[in-house]
């Protein structure tokens, strides 16, 4: 049913409402160790003259050490650190600003990608699990109104290493004891910053792989820690599901009915809310993993108990949990979060029907934690 062009087609300036699917044709970053399985890692160090077992050093060096810098890989001879480090292990991320909150144990982190893009992660550890909310693409041309992301559109998709050094760097400050709590690691990681992971597909899920294989393939963080949100690409969510990997997915709903999700999630005048919603029982059914339905209230445009009630039926009886999510205004946005009576009266009436409900706390919100706002205000 996409009706996008092929990968690579320069992107045309969308027309109010419309969607831009695909990243405008750009030099790409350069080739990293994190975005090669093991089978290519060994492939690219025997085409460097090195044995493959080198492959195997790199990698633990990388994933269990959490170094990315190959003159300090002792395990390594001299003369290969600098060749292996130059094809391996260029720099992808330059940190740009570091905001910090919650005493510390929030930690937003603006980054600037090789070509200038600029793209946001959180850092968030609680007392029983510490997450990173990583960026899947530099912009997003999903055109949702109220987001501060999709105000600017899409730039380009991330690679896979650019997706997973994000998950690296928080991983390494925590090793190191610079987050409150004492070292510790990442349990979680939720493609919920900037970008539509589903419109980048390929890299997402190489990502997605890297994250959750065992050392010395990749992180070894569990799959169930792992949350791929989307707000509905209907094909792709059926190409998740048949992936084998049981991460939780996210649906971005934020209006149960048609008439105010197309202009919430202009995506929606593609897919509707009953062929999205199939598409998520589909994925439930197939991963035996509940689905988590995000739902941004936002006031006086879908936080009224009748559409409480219309979600309700929706989503009552499945395999299912819904995140309602108090809106971060965007400065200067028409678009503000629901009054406290609102929400409340909004939990009730989902409790009524019987669906398990719970409101996102609104860590980082001041520091701009809405995905896209830091980028916005560079
Ligand atoms: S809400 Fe998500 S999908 Fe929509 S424009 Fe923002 S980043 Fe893109």
């Amino acid at each position: 049913m996409s009706t996008a062009s092929p990968a690579g087609t320069p992107a045309r300036t969308p027309a109010p409402g419309q969607l831009t699917f695909v990243a405008p044709r750009r030099a790409k970053p350069a080739r990293h160790l994190a975005d090669l399985t093991m089978a290519e890692r060994r492939a690219a160090v025997a085409e460097l003259g090195e044995k493959p077992f080198r492959a195997d050093q790199l990698s633990r060096q990388y994933f269990d050490k959490l170094n990315g810098d190959p003159q300090s890989m002792t395990d390594l001879p001299a003369a290969a650190r600098e060749k292996l480090g130059a094809a391996l292990f260029p720099a992808l991320l330059t940190p740009v600003r570091e905001l910090a909150t919650d005493g510390g144990t929030t930690r937003k982190t603006l980054w600037r990608l090789f070509d200038g893009a600029l793209v946001e992660s959180v850092l968030m550890r609680y007392t029983d699990r510490t997450t990173m909310c990583v960026s899947s693409q530099a912009g997003c041309g999903m055109n949702c109104p109220f987001c501060a992301t999709g105000q600017a559109g899409l730039t380009r998709n991330m690679s896979t290493a650019e997706i997973v050094e994000q998950v690296v760097a928080g991983a390494r400050a925590l090793a190191k004891g610079e987050v409150p709590g004492g070292p510790g690691r990442v349990s979680n990681v939720v493609f919920m910053g900037m970008g539509e992971p589903l419109a980048n597909y390929k890299a997402v899920i190489g990502a997605v792989r890297r994250l959750v294989e065992p050392s010395p393939s990749g992180l070894g963080i569990s799959a169930r820690g792992v949350t791929v949100s989307t707000v509905g690409l209907v094909p792709a969510i059926g190409k998740l599901a048949a992936e084998g990997l049981p991460v939780t997915l996210a649906l971005s709903l934020h209006a149960p009915d048609d008439e105010l999700r197309d202009t919430l999630v202009p995506i929606n005048t593609r897919w509707k809310v009953a062929e999205v919603l199939d598409a998520a029982w589909d994925y439930a059914a197939k991963t035996k993993r509940r689905v988590s339905i995000e739902y941004a209230l936002i006031k006086d445009i879908n936080d009224q108990e009748w559409r409480a009630d219309l979600l309700g039926k929706l989503v009552r009886n499945k395999l299912v949990h819904v995140n309602l999510i108090p809106l971060n205004p965007t400065p200067g946005s028409k678009w503000t979060a629901s009054r406290p009576e609102d929400e409340r009266a909004f939990v009730r009436r989902l409790e009524h029907h019987g669906v398990p409900v719970t409101v996102r706390d609104t860590r980082g919100r001041e520091i701009d934690g809405a995905c896209g706002q830091l980028a916005a205000a560079e």
